[in-house]
């Protein structure tokens, strides 16, 4: 069976969740071979191992974490070089999507971005995409080199899958332009304590209907009460009310949830672009017209400072 390289997003040997999903969707085109670099890159082997690794090439160097993204491209370059895979898988981060796009580059491959769904063909790996801000669902195929795919967050399930997951050193040499760009501070974001909006399993967003910032607290409790990250309409971060990082949308972030509650969101076409791949789509707008009720599984026609608050009460009782 022909191997597939997922390239391991992990924070010092904590393997986070978009990585083991590739794991779930690797394992329906072949054998996954898991590509674990920098600091912690050895103690994510059992996990790795559990969710269907056959092989963990890690790489331990200063320079992953002291330089922007070339030396993980060489990184997978060695690793292609030493697997020949059917396919590289990469999570569909910021830096994610530019180390596919690096690679494809020097591979001369074809890349795919922003996959949802992923299954085997006859002829390589078929990828699910939502395109043209989410008017169509399309199946592409990469048809020149190995393909480069990078598949956002919560596209697949996670699922435990115990496999050999043998440990072996990937030899790396880093090429000149790895340390092109020295990394000379970070500045870690104060955190919230949710979590983050794009790996999130559920999001609770909030539009021009939540009418000010300090409403904002109302939907901040539905999603502490379901363990959610917070997300805006472009609206409501223009008005200055929630901040740009939490904007979902075209020119904000894409999510893809298990579950998305859109209160004060009329379900703008810049702003579906961003959500509409989620599982399951609540919206509780009080015009029963509002475009947002044509995408929902769950619609409630109300004014969000009625419902959002007593949603907020029975799910605390609960
Ligand atoms: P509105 O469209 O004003 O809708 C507010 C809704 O709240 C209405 O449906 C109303 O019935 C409802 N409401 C009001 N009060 C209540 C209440 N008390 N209870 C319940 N419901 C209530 N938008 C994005 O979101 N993300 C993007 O990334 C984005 N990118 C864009 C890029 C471009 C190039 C352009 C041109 C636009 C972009 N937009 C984006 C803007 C987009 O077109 C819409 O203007 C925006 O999404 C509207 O936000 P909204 O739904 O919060 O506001």
């Amino acid at each position: 069976m022909a191997e597939v390289l997922v390239f391991v997003d992990h924070v010092d040997g904590a393997v986070r969740k978009p990585t083991l999903e590739l794991l779930t969707l690797a394992r329906r085109i072949g054998e996954p071979v898991a590509v674990a670099l920098g600091n912690g890159a050895g103690d994510t082997a059992a996990t790795l191992a559990e969710h269907g690794a056959t092989r963990v090439l890690t790489h331990e160097a200063a320079e992953y974490a002291d330089y922007l993204v070339v030396p993980k491209v060489d990184a997978l370059q060695a690793a292609v070089s030493a697997v020949s895979p059917a396919a590289v898988l990469v999570p569909s981060s910021a830096e994610g999507k530019e180390i596919a796009a690096r690679l494809a580059l020097r591979l001369g491959s074809g890349i795919i971005t922003d996959a949802v769904d992923l299954e085997a063909g006859e002829d390589g790996p078929v990828a699910t995409q939502s395109v043209f801000a989410a008017s169509f669902t399309t199946k592409t195929r990469v048809s020149q080199g190995t393909p480069v795919i990078t598949v956002k967050p919560n596209s697949a399930a996670v699922e435990a899958a115990p496999a050999a997951g043998a440990v072996e050193a990937l030899t790396v040499a880093f090429s000149a332009a790895a340390t092109g760009t020295k990394v000379t501070a970070r500045t870690p974001r104060e955190s919230t304590g949710r979590p983050e909006l794009t790996e999130a399993a559920i999001v609770v967003s909030g539009g021009r209907g939540v009418n000010g910032s300090e409403n904002f607290a109302i939907i901040e409790a539905l999603a502490d009460s379901l363990g959610a990250a917070v997300g805006a309409s472009r609206a409501a971060v223009d008005a200055g009310w929630y901040p740009h990082t939490n904007q979902v949308g075209q020119t904000g972030k894409s999510v893809s949830p298990q579950l998305y509650i859109a209160n004060g969101i009329s379900g703008a076409i810049q702003h579906r672009a961003g959500m509409q791949t989620s599982k399951t789509i609540v919206a509780v707008n009080k015009d029963a017209e509002a475009p947002i009720f044509d995408l929902v599984d769950y619609g409630v026609v109300g004014d969000l400072f009625d419902v959002v608050p007593q949603l907020t009460e029975e799910i605390n009782t609960r």
